[in-house]
C-alpha cells in the first residue's frame, strides 16, 4: 500500500490482515458455485471491488493493484462479497467472463488438478454435505441419538 485506502473504516476494522496487510479472497462463480481462483486484497483493493462492480486484487509479485480482466479480457463482475467468521478471508461471488486462470483453464483448481487422496466417508446416517434440513433443529437429525 502505496495510497491511503478508501475502504469504509467499519469494514476495515472487521478484517484480520496478514503481516502484509492482506486478506485472502476466494472467488466463486455465482451461477454454478465453481471455485474459480484465490487472490489477495488489501483495504484499497477491497474498496475498489465493493464500489466498482469489478474485482480488484493486490498483486504480491508485482506489488501493484490488478483489476482482473484488464489485460486478459477475462473480467470478473461482482455479485456478492462476504466476510468469513474471523475476518481473515473474503468470498467474492462473480460472473466470470472467459477463463479465471491465467493458464486459460476455466478455474485455477482445474489447472492445478487433483492430488491423490484417501477418500473419507461421513458416519452412517449423516447426509453428506448438508446441515440439518430446513425447519429441523440442529442436533436432532438422524444419527444424533447415538
Ligand atoms: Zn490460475
Amino acid at each position: 500500500m502505496a495510497e491511503p485506502s478508501t475502504l469504509d473504516p467499519a469494514i476495515a476494522a472487521r478484517l484480520k490482515h496478514d503481516e502484509h496487510g492482506l486478506v485472502c479472497a476466494v472467488v466463486q462463480e455465482d451461477r454454478t458455485g465453481e471455485v474459480l481462483m484465490v487472490g489477495w486484497m488489501d483495504d484499497e483493493a477491497l474498496a475498489r471491488t465493493l464500489s466498482s462492480g469489478r474485482v480488484t486484487f493486490w498483486s504480491r509479485s508485482r506489488q501493484e493493484y490488478w483489476r482482473k480482466g484488464d489485460t486478459s479480457g477475462h473480467s470478473q463482475h461482482v455479485r456478492r462479497v462476504q466476510l468469513d467468521c474471523d475476518g481473515d478471508a473474503l468470498l467474492v461471488r462473480v460472473h466470470q467472463v472467459g477463463a479465471a486462470c491465467h493458464t486459460g483453464a476455466r478455474t485455477c483448481f482445474e489447472a492445478g488438478g487433483d492430488l491423490p487422496v484417501v477418500v473419507g466417508a461421513a458416519p452412517e446416517g449423516e447426509p453428506a454435505g448438508e446441515g440439518p434440513a430446513a425447519g429441523e433443529p440442529a442436533g436432532n437429525g438422524p444419527g444424533a441419538a447415538s
